[in-house]
């Protein structure tokens, strides 16, 4: 099961999706890292969490390219090395967007705190669902086989709660970005292709696991009516 090409042929088009993106988030945040800005990632990041209040979060520099990610246990805001230190609109952009989660998180924001909850949910769904799913398939018990199915579906609803909470992050980054006068509105067309770029990611990273979860749907429902 793990080799079956038809696996593929269900989640090829979240591939090529997949692939796009991350072709688009290079190139864009390539172009972007030549354009200037009058402060750091860093500088952008704290500009806008202090000017919305939230003057409790941290801002630190992690290892890696794009490796930026807000996190909401320790309320600390991890920008990679060139975010945080670089003066362009790739680095504010980034900063920016991260920024957005904090706020989402200081502001209550409803979806996040779902995301946030459902995290677990999915890290079970993809681990334990998969390996209930084999098994059941392995000892022909299909009740088995669809509990792991069941289970992977909260990784799909993960990815699915997640979309509106990454764009509405990219939302207030650009927002806020023209807003406190950091980016000109002009000048936001680079800013925007990065996060645009980005958000694609997210698209094929759902698609991929709902093509998933319907290739182990069918899978099932053909050794059914065998
Ligand atoms: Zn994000």
């Amino acid at each position: 099961m793990f080799f079956d090409p038809m696996y593929f042929v269900y989640v090829a088009p979240a591939l090529l999706l997949a692939m796009w993106a991350q072709w688009r988030v290079h190139s864009a945040y390539a172009a972007a890292s030549q354009e200037p800005a009058p402060i750091t990632g860093a500088a952008a990041a704290r500009h806008i969490l202090d000017s919305a209040g939230a003057t409790d979060v941290a801002i630190e520099q992690v290892p890696g390219k794009l490796s930026d990610h807000y996190d909401p246990r320790a309320k600390v805001l991890r920008l990679s090395p060139e975010v945080y230190g670089q003066r362009s609109l790739a680095a504010v952009g980034i900063a920016a967007h991260e920024a957005g989660h904090a706020l989402q998180d200081a502001q209550g924001y409803a979806l996040m705190s779902i995301r946030n909850a459902a995290v677990g949910v999915a890290n079970i769904g993809s681990g334990f669902g998969v390996i209930l799913l084999l098994i059941g398939l392995g000892i022909g018990l299909s009740q088995l086989a669809w509990l792991g199915i069941l289970l992977f579906g909260g990784t799909v609803f993960f990815q699915l709660v997640n979309l509106p909470v990454e764009f509405d992050a990219s939302n207030r980054a650009k927002a806020q970005l023209v807003s406190l006068g950091i980016v000109p509105q002009a000048e936001m067309r680079a800013v925007n292709n990065v996060l645009n770029a980005a958000a694609w990611t997210y698209v094929a990273a759902t698609l991929q696991s709902l093509l998933t979860l319907l290739y182990y749907a069918s899978f099932l429902t053909g050794n059914d009516s065998d």
